[in-house]
């Protein structure tokens, strides 16, 4: 329990057992209780302790080779994000060390502000996807980090969407 706390917990899976649920083009083989019971070996508990929950989707080798990717940005405008992202955790927590994922409950509370629309739609999202106090304070953090890379103090909606869909495993198999 403590190594998943210290170390951040990578683990890759197929969404199915065949491989393909969600696929755009190839049809997925399994039955609803089979993906059920696929999922739910990657217990609540163990999703839990994933800070992010990303879906690759399928690449064709046509597209892998492209030149010109749309809408990415180039590793040197993201490292200079990510720098900027950094100062601004340092100059709030005093020290280089503390960074958002390492907040405690406490300063979750003091320094995840949400605008009021935030708020509601965490609500309205909480309710209906079941999420955990963990996972509840996961989203806050990732959507604090998200924040600070828009360099906003405050966390605004959009923040929290985002988010939200790093959080993917704890969707109900139906909104997939
Ligand atoms: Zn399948």
């Amino acid at each position: 329990m403590s190594l998943l706390r210290k170390n951040p917990l990578k683990l890759c899976s197929h969404p199915c057992r065949c491989g393909y649920y969600g696929h755009p083009t190839k049809p997925c083989q399994c039955s609803y209780q089979e993906i059920k019971k696929y999922r739910n070996k990657l217990s609540g508990p163990i999703i839990d302790r994933i800070d992010i929950h990303l879906e690759v989707p399928p690449v064709e080798f046509k597209d892998l080779m492209k030149k010109n990717v749309k809408n990415s940005l180039d590793s040197k405008t993201i490292q200079e994000k990510v720098i900027k992202a950094r100062k601004i955790q340092e100059k709030r927590y005093g020290s280089p060390l503390k960074i958002n994922a390492r907040l405690k409950t406490k300063e979750i509370k003091k320094y995840c502000i949400l605008e009021p629309r935030a708020e509601e739609f965490l609500e309205r999202v909480a309710d209906k996807f079941h999420f955990s106090a963990r996972s509840l304070h996961k989203i806050l953090k990732i959507s604090r980090t998200i924040a600070d890379l828009e360099e906003s103090e405050i966390i605004l909606k959009h923040h929290i969407a985002e988010a939200v869909q790093y959080r993917i495993l704890e969707k109900p198999l139906w909104q997939n």
